[in-house]
């Protein structure tokens, strides 16, 4: 499995990138203030997320969460939120692998819930763009005033982020300082203009 360390990074969201300065997978994210990721989203570690995911192996989360809890960034937060599934699909299968790795890291739960509230069709072949739209207006929180919090989301995997940074607009519209997102896996799609994303 490949770290996603190293100088060949970009230092926001941890993608691969040589250049200096954000890189294009993470420039439209205007409420989600980075990303920190255990591993390229390839070989080994996309079977994990897969046998999460898609084998049901619940074990797995421990494992992923191992890794993402190795992370030097990963004890600068004050409160985590697993991105929410919509309920149905959280229903058809049986659990939502982020609340899981979150179980698994024992980071503090942030007050109140950041919920699902519309039912997105999937983001596989969409564009950036195009993905950003599919998510816009897509959750809700419920609780108290998060006023001066460092807020991060825990997930499997990210992609573009366009789900993550929908969540962050809505936990800093309700006073989170900062919101981050902490995965196991950092998807390296090819970010040149027009290409499509791949089913990861
Ligand atoms: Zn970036």
């Amino acid at each position: 499995m490949t770290p996603c360390d190293g100088g060949d990074r970009c230092r926001n969201c941890a993608g691969k990138w040589e250049g200096s300065g954000n890189c294009p997978r993470c420039f439209a994210w205007d409420a989600l203030d980075g990303a920190i990721a255990a591993f390229d989203m390839e070989g080994a570690a996309r079977r994990v997320v897969h046998g999460l995911k898609y084998r049901y192996i619940e074990a797995l989360a421990a494992t992923m969460a191992h890794a993402v809890a190795r992370l030097p960034t990963a004890g600068s937060f004050d409160i985590a939120y697993p991105v929410p599934l919509h309920r149905a699909r959280e229903r058809g299968r049986g659990f939502n692998q982020a609340a899981l790795i979150l179980a698994g890291l024992g980071w503090n739960p942030g007050p109140g819930s950041l919920e699902r509230i519309r039912r997105t069709g999937t983001q596989v072949g969409l564009r950036p763009a195009e993905r950003r739209a599919n998510v816009s207006g897509a959750f809700r929180y419920a609780g108290p005033p998060l006023d001066g919090l460092r807020a991060v989301l825990v997930d499997d995997v990210v992609t573009t982020g366009a789900t993550a940074n929908e969540g962050a607009r809505v936990l800093k519209d309700y006073g989170a300082r900062s919101v981050r997102i902490a995965v196991f896996a950092r998807a390296n799609y090819d970010h040149s203009p027009g290409a499509a994303i791949p089913d990861w």
